[in-house]
């Protein structure tokens, strides 16, 4: 397939990359051009703008930080529906809005393109092995045709429902991650402050049933003290953002994603948002005075 990809940042990049080795032919975009000339360097084409890499392509997908950015790339004067083909397929795989999601759907209907909302959990090191977890919103026959490129970026896709379902459940996804790593902070400070060496307690606890992938992913940052993004804490809070919103179009309530965001959003003003989201362990360390690192 002729593949346009938007979009070359932490997890844009890596994506790329494993649709050209699974022998599809790629024109990529950033709107910085050095990112656009790493991945021409690999093989792929080099695209002038949105709206040229949809000139050129019959699937496009985009990888950008926010519903913002997607009206941009996609909608905008220089946008790629502004380039589509006709029959072209457009497939947003960041995590935005599901209301801005359905809005960019019904502008790409009206224009006879088909769209998916895609987004990913993994994180950058599945995003590099291709083993991503797609969650997807739109139709079965649109679904069907992209299926062999999400098998090249992901180890499993899962329709499950129409536009903006693929961002509703990765916002249920990204409350779990957050409240997973909040809960976690307060129990390695706790236990760290108790005197005990968190790593000790890490393995310890983790084969009952506190044990999570988050667990295991994070906790280990924690104690050796890695903040290197992963997944920024400012994109987290973003989540949190746009689950808080459309929950409160829906009229639900929920008070622990709501303390999440806050913490997140307090920690992005200290300096802290371009950390990766284990860090938001670090709000707890300020609270108790203690850093979670093995006892000297
Ligand atoms: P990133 O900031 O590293 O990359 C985004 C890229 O988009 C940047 O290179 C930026 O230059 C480019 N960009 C911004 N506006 C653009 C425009 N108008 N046209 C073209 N390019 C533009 O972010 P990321 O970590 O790769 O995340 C991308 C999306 O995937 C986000 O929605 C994020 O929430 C989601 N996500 C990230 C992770 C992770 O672990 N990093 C995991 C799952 C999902």
């Amino acid at each position: 397939m002729k593949v346009g990809f938007i979009g070359l940042g932490i997890m844009g990049k890596p994506m790329s990359h494993n649709l050209i080795k699974a022998g599809h032919s790629l024109v990529v975009y950033d709107i910085v051009p050095e990112l656009v000339a790493d991945v021409a360097a690999s093989g792929a084409t080099a695209g002038k703008s949105a709206m040229d890499v949809a000139a050129r392509s019959d699937v496009v997908i985009t990888m950008l930080p926010d519903g913002a950015e997607v009206e941009a790339a996609v909608l905008g004067p220089e946008g790629a529906l502004a380039g589509a083909k006709t029959g072209a397929i457009f497939v947003d795989m960041s995590s935005i809005s599901p209301i801005v999601a359905q809005k960019v759907g019904t502008a790409c209907a009206a224009k006879g393109v088909e769209f998916l909302d895609a987004p990913v959990s993994g994180g950058e090191p599945k995003a590099i092995d291709g083993t991503l977890a797609i969650m997807v919103g739109g139709k079965q026959e649109v679904f069907d045709k992209i299926l062999p490129l999400f098998q090249a970026m992901g180890s499993g896709a899962t329709l499950t429902g129409p536009v903006g379902a693929g961002n509703v459940t990765k916002l249920a996804n990204q409350m779990m991650v957050a409240v997973n790593i909040a809960a976690m902070g307060e129990a390695l400070v706790l236990a760290t402050k108790a005197g005990l060496d968190p790593e000790v307690v890490f393995n310890a606890v983790k084969g009952g049933l506190a044990g999570s992938a988050v667990l295991n992913a994070k906790a280990p940052m924690v104690i050796a003290r890695n903040f290197k993004p992963g997944f920024r804490i400012r994109l987290h809070q973003k989540d949190l953002r746009n689950a808080l919103l459309a929950a409160e179009s829906m009229k639900v309530s929920l008070p622990f994603t709501s303390l999440a965001q806050q913490v997140l959003m307090a920690l992005m003003n200290s300096g802290r948002g371009d950390l990766d989201h284990s860090a938001i362990a670090t709000f707890m360390e300020d609270l108790a005075k203690v850093e979670v690192r093995k006892p000297v």
